[in-house]
């Protein structure tokens, strides 16, 4: 139900001015597109739901859950389970987070410091400037070359010229799809004077990863999550780096971000990873089989995905993706985001039935 807005009064808004931080004044709010009674491929979600018998089990454990209480504040049964499952290794830390975007946030919150700035490349992951912006860091966006490979030349000019307290690399990147050459994060890594986040949020769609080697880096810190794998509506995410990071980033963490609903329904669904990892290994495949068609329609280019969604520029992109919200079909429009993402749309890779209904949309899209 939307609820008509009172209109601020001339007094509200002064007070509403002197009061908050320039900061948050100068935001707008994060928009999330109306999905209801479309085909979604908008967001990376996982198109499957679980097995019967596991919603089953997990609708028992819902039951009898402990809800008067307060969860357990370290989620220790929840972290081993997770430490297991990943292959963390031996003696790294583990923090969760509300979602990575909480982790993402928590970091910046921790270096903030006057003056303090956070780098990332453009186009990525739009929450790291907002989050920056949000926390008092200064966000310093370094752009991808023209294929959408990291710049390493310019990457390791802007760490010496704006000393980053922080890093974010997404690994594949959002929203081009690719992975950046290893040799170059690790580049980017030695040369950086803060921390370096490495975000693996499509992790299940690369299956590459910079955990393995996570002691290699006394700087490095990987950010997983749970949303894209299948769960985006539990909220999980997962910081792992060495406990001299994680330690410090846990006293700023609330002390029950992580609810024990989440905890609960998490630790069964990683008991069975490998339903999930079934559903990440026919995403994969779908991809691969939907890149393929992209590419066959005139007119479009489709760029190389290690994720779950596909990046693709069509001339008259602004219309094609209106002609597919009429169609029923819900997609990322891009253009506008960035320069360098001109004409660019984003779909995110579902079932077959709603892939084929993407492409005899777009299909229609293109010649109405
Ligand atoms: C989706 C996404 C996230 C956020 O994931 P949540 O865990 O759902 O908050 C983080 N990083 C990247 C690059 C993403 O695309």
């Amino acid at each position: 139900m939307t609820q008509a807005k009172i209109a601020t009064l001339p007094e509200e808004a002064n007070l509403v001015a002197r009061t908050l931080r320039k900061e948050v004044l100068e935001m707008s709010a994060y928009h999330v597109a109306d999905a209801a009674g479309m085909v979604k491929l908008d967001a990376m979600e996982n198109p499957y739901s679980l097995p019967e018998n596991l919603r089953n089990e997990l609708g028992r454990l819902v039951t009898e859950a402990p809800l008067n209480r307060y969860p357990d504040p370290q989620a220790s049964r929840l972290c081993a389970a997770l430490k297991a499952s990943m292959q963390v290794p031996a003696g790294m830390g583990l923090l969760l987070g509300n979602g990575s975007d909480e982790l993402i946030q928590l970091l910046a919150l921790a270096c903030a410091r006057p003056g303090a700035k956070m780098l990332g490349v453009e186009p990525s992951f739009a929450m790291y400037p907002i989050v920056a912006r949000s926390c008092g860091l200064q966000f310093v966006g370094v752009p991808l070359t023209r294929n959408f490979a990291l710049d390493t030349t310019a990457v390791i000019e802007s760490l010496q010229r704006h000393a980053p307290a922080l890093v974010f690399l997404a690994y594949p990147n959002n929203p081009t799809g690719n992975l950046f050459a290893a040799e170059t994060l690790e580049r980017v890594i030695r040369n950086a004077p803060g921390i370096v986040v490495i975000d693996e949020a499509y992790h299940p769609f690369a299956q590459t990863s910079f955990l393995p080697r996570i002691a290699e880096f006394p700087n490095l810190l990987v950010l997983r999550t749970l949303s894209k794998l299948g769960l985006a509506g539990l909220r999980l995410g997962m910081l792992i780096g060495a406990p001299c990071w994680i330690d410090e980033l846990n006293k700023l963490r609330l002390p029950y971000n992580v609810n024990v609903l989440t905890q609960l329904v998490a630790e069964r669904v990683v008991a069975s990873e490998d339903v999930l990892a079934g559903q990440a290994a026919a995403i994969r495949a779908a991809r691969d089989e939907l890149l393929a068609k992209l590419r066959n329609i005139d007119g479009v280019e489709a760029f190389t995905s290690h994720a779950n969604f596909i990046l693709f520029r069509i001339s008259g992109a602004g219309r094609v993706f209106a002609g597919l919200m009429k169609r029923g079909v819900l997609i990322k429009n891009l253009a506008g985001a960035h320069p360098a993402l001109a004409d660019c749309l984003r779909v995110t890779v579902g079932t077959a039935p709603e892939n084929a209904a993407f492409l005899a949309a777009l299909e229609q899209s293109i010649c109405p």
